[in-house]
């Protein structure tokens, strides 16, 4: 009576998934007994389906050879199909745009700490004991006879229940220094605590300077993580707290300034969704550069290249210093501004730094002066597309050899088109003549 109990509840779980994926995973269940293999859902989507929280990915593991069975998949449905040989993982796309990963269960050993594992096929209870926390390590069968149970060796559903995360087992964040990011990524995700042993483990960790055996790729990508959830506010915090920023440079503190910049994010972010909806924002970034405000331009250009950052990025970290300091220094001028001036003082900066730009006024707490911000920025995106009629091809047909004053003369006239001081192609062309008979 009990089994039958434990069995409907566990069905029940699958089906909080959305009606396409429970069909593909019953069809990918009887697809697996075809072949008598074991296939599981696996790691944070089980973790998802028992707190009730969406969750797009559909993570499977499979007792036996997961990259066979990928392509009979593939095959079967007509999916796209990715393989990564390396670590015994392939990536489906289906023609509805639906996606899941299928791995072989396996068992990893780290060569070093912080470098990437050595991996072999093992049962699937290696597999759930190699993953980051108890919460983590639990899967769903998915073959016909046992669809929906869940297995969890581990105690993962107790630690959930009890909001804890805890590791499998003590030589855990030695193995892999990404985990203490992970660990607190998914603690204030889910307001969970550290459970206390692994408190102290991670803190060991940290102390022990693992992070810094990480390479640049994986430990931006760990911050970045932290920085894309959904409120980073309190996980900067929490980061800080812990002392970890030290890993970007030694260097790197929480300034106050910073941490105020930070706290202002979310409302400038909001304003500027409700008022410039086409503009997307790198969300991470953003937050990066708040961090790195009052950091010397040296230590900022030591943690660019510790984080191994793109060309892009690294430019708007590096904007996001004194240069926004002094265009809002600028900005809050009782002296009005042209929008020309305006245009001059803002044209290179990203849309992350006007956003920064905003959160800085906004934490100054200056209610006239954020009022005046606002419009600057709302007369800045709207002038921001404005062009001149005349382009360098009329300069020419209008006498002007090509060369450097070229761009000064079409930076003048833009400034008056910027103005309204001009508005049709033929005062521009009069402005031009003017200019080309002064420079004469
Ligand atoms: P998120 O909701 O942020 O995507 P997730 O738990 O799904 O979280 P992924 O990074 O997608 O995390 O990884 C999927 C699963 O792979 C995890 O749930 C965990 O079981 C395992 N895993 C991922 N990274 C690690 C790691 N560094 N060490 C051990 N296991 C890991």
């Amino acid at each position: 009576m009990c089994t039958m109990r434990n069995q409907v509840r566990q069905t029940a779980l699958l089906t909080r998934l959305p009606p396409r994926q429970l069909h593909l995973l019953r069809q990918v269940g009887l697809l697996a007994d075809e072949r008598g293999l074991s296939v599981y859902l696996v790691g944070g989507v089980v973790r998802d389906l028992l707190l009730k929280r969406k969750n797009g990915d559909l993570d499977l593991t499979v007792e036996g050879d997961g990259i066979a069975f990928a392509r009979l998949v593939a095959d079967r449905y007509g999916a796209g199909l990715v393989v990564f040989e390396r670590f015994a993982t392939a990536q489906l796309i289906f023609q509805d745009g639906l996606k899941m990963d299928i791995a072989t269960t396996r068992r990893e050993s780290y060569a070093q700490s912080g470098a990437l594992p050595d991996v072999e096929p093992a049962s699937l209870q290696e597999d759930l004991y190699r993953r980051d926390f108890t919460i983590n390590a639990m899967a769903i069968q998915l073959n016909d006879a046992q669809f929906g149970r869940l297995i969890d060796f581990y105690g993962g559903e107790l630690d959930l229940l009890a909001r804890r995360i805890r590791v499998l087992h003590e030589g855990s964040f030695q193995d892999d220094p990404t985990r203490i990011f992970r660990a607190i990524r998914f603690e204030q995700r889910f307001g969970f605590l550290l459970e206390r042993g692994t408190g102290r483990l991670l803190a060991q960790a940290a102390s022990a300077n693992l992070i810094q055996q990480l390479s640049g790729p994986r430990l931006r990508n760990e911050i970045l993580l932290l920085f894309a959830e959904r409120d980073p506010v309190r996980t900067i915090a929490r980061v800080a707290r812990l002392e970890l920023f030290r890993f970007l440079h030694r260097r790197l503190y929480y300034r106050k300034n910073a941490e105020r910049a930070v706290i202002a994010i979310p409302k400038a972010l909001a304003w500027w969704a409700s008022r410039f909806p086409g503009s997307v924002i790198d969300r991470p970034i953003l937050y990066l550069m708040a961090l790195a405000m009052g950091s010397s331009p040296l230590v900022v250009a030591a943690m660019i290249r510790r984080l191994a950052l793109s060309r892009e990025q690294a430019k708007n970290v590096t904007v996001g210093g004194s240069r926004i300091d002094r265009a809002l220094k600028r900005l809050a001028d009782t002296k009005p501004m042209r929008p020309s001036q305006v245009y001059r003082l803002l044209v290179d900066f990203s849309d992350e730094a006007l956003v920064l730009l905003l959160a800085r006024q906004i934490a100054m707490q200056h209610i006239v002066r954020l009022r005046l911000l606002k419009r600057y920025l709302a007369a800045y995106m709207k002038n921001r597309s404005i062009k001149t009629a005349l382009t360098g091809l009329d300069l020419q047909s209008m006498g002007l050899k090509p060369g450097p004053q070229y761009k000064s003369v079409l930076g003048k006239l833009l400034d008056e088109c910027l103005d309204g001081t001009i508005t049709t192609e033929m005062e521009e062309r009069a402005f031009v003549q003017k200019l080309i008979g002064l420079a004469d």
